[in-house]
């Protein structure tokens, strides 16, 4: 039976699609297109009517479609180091022209299947067909996908019109991550990390484009001070300026007020689904947060991106109070997910939860993009509170307020190869979150991109581990 899908999350799937297919209008078009880091402040390029595209949100796109290796070995060949964060692989790859495709046989025209992939065939009382001469499950033929390979669009754009040119475009992988325009100008704010400095300023000499770029240094201290607002605001001004110039255009106040307003509409109706995870047993997961982020990255400057939360919002009501959830199983123990996830992995990481009756009622990544401010100043300060901007104090005041209001029983820390900045800092606020709140943690290694870093074995064995020692937890204080 088709899984049932709730009004708010038809919208929000609508917002993103728009933002997509919104840029490639433009950019056929002849408009500009930018390239922008996730918190760089949307409202400023909002105020021009500038399209922009966010690479991290396509980056954890084109992973989720199984797409992240071969994108990330190709950055790897550019020469880019494996030890850079996924996303950047992904992105510098897809700025330099390389794409994921389907491989096609040219005599015919047809993509060569790979016999490896697809899922099992089921009969009609759903049990897996076996091949009697394999003794294997026979795959079914409707799931089977063409081989995927590598191509290069401007190697594409260098050939005679003609047959295999067509056939070569055609087969670039249709999803829309991987149909996004390249950039005539990028936006980045390293609120987030400094690899995001570095990542822009490649795309930007690789395609010789300007950067508009926003310094937001790591925070030491918990306020932020006002010779740090006024360092960002004089930015803020540097960038208007610099929009204006490469849009020819002044900056338009009201354009700006209003997404701003948007913005802050869509942060606290996010904020509030957010909260929805407190009840017990929760309406929903952190899972389908995760699947909501694009739409708080992509268009939190959009009035439609804020209606569809607050849509979302009515249907969680709902839910409550008919007791419905989407967790496809009794929630026995709930967990904090800390970091970004394993895109490529998810339904690996779904697994072994479901067999435990572990719902993730707490992550740390979604509320993140909530910023909510009055004015510019405040709107400053909100753009300073990123993850990996802020100090372990607020880092660990922060997660431990959500523990304590979502109710968790343990913490499943994700220790990702690509974040370094987020990974490096968890030892300690796994063993802050034991002493305060008292309960266990356990540790996994994994990628929010590249498959490679990931062991399902090892995920599993601590999953269990930390379901023992939950339910030891659990049995000490019943006892
Ligand atoms: S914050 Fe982490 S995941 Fe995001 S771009 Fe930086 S290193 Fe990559």
């Amino acid at each position: 039976m088709a899984k049932e899908v709730s009004p708010g999350v038809l919208a929000l799937r609508k917002v993103v699609e728009d933002v997509y297919a919104d840029a490639r209008k433009a950019h056929a078009e002849g408009r500009l297109v930018g390239w922008s880091s996730s918190k760089f402040p949307c409202e400023l390029a909002a105020a021009f009517d500038l399209d922009v595209m966010y690479p991290e949100n396509q980056a954890a796109g084109i992973a989720a479609n199984r797409d992240g290796e071969i994108m990330c070995k190709a950055a790897e060949d550019l020469g880019f180091d494996n030890d850079i964060c996924g996303y950047a692989r992904i992105s510098l790859a897809y700025a330099a022209g390389k794409r994921a495709s389907r491989k096609v046989d040219f005599e015919t025209g047809e993509y060569v299947i790979n016999p490896n992939s697809g899922k099992p065939l089921k009969d009609e009382n759903g049990k897996v067909v076996i091949d009697p001469e394999t003794g294997k499950p026979k795959k079914d033929p409707k799931t089977m996908q063409p081989y995927t390979v590598l191509d290069d669009i401007y190697e594409i754009e260098a050939l005679p019109e003609g047959r295999e040119k067509e056939l070569r475009k055609a087969a670039i992988k249709p999803y829309r991550q991987m149909q996004m325009p390249q950039p005539d100008f990028v936006l980045c704010c390293n609120n987030i990390c400094n690899c995001m400095t570095k990542w822009y300023e490649n795309i930007a000499r690789m395609r010789n484009i300007p950067l508009i770029m926003i310094d937001i240094p790591y925070n030491n201290t918990v306020d932020v001070h006002d010779t740090n607002v006024a360092y960002v605001r004089a930015q803020f001004d540097h960038a208007i300026h610099q929009l204006e110039e490469l849009t020819g255009k002044k900056f338009d106040e009201k354009k700006f007020e209003e997404a701003c307003a948007n913005a802050n509409r869509t942060a606290q109706a996010w904020l509030r689904v957010c909260d929805y995870l407190q009840y017990k047993p929760a309406p929903y997961s952190g899972f389908d947060l995760f699947n909501h982020m694009a739409d708080v990255v992509t268009a939190r400057g959009r009035v439609a991106a804020a209606e569809a939360f607050e849509l979302l919002e009515k249907d969680l009501a709902e839910a409550v109070k008919v007791g419905k959830t989407t967790t496809p199983f009794p929630e026995q123990y709930r967990v904090m997910f800390e970091g970004i996830p394993c895109w490529p992995k998810l339904p690996n990481l779904f697994k072994p939860l479901k067999e435990h009756g572990v719902n993730v009622t707490a992550v740390v990544y979604a509320p993140a993009f909530g910023f909510v401010y009055n004015n510019m100043d405040e709107m400053v300060r909100a753009y300073y509170k990123a993850p990996n901007s802020v100090c372990i104090e607020q880092g660990v005041a922060w997660r431990e307020g959500i523990c304590r209001d979502n109710k968790v029983d343990g913490v499943l820390v994700h220790y990702n190869r690509s974040c370094k900045p987020w990974s490096g800092y968890m030892a300690e606020m796994q063993r802050r979150f034991t002493e305060d709140l008292g309960v266990p943690c356990a540790g996994f290694d994994g990628d929010q991109a590249d498959p490679r870093n990931f062991n399902e074995a090892q995920y599993e064995t601590r999953v269990q581990g930390l379901v023992e020692a939950m339910e030891a937890n659990k049995a000490a204080k019943e006892g």
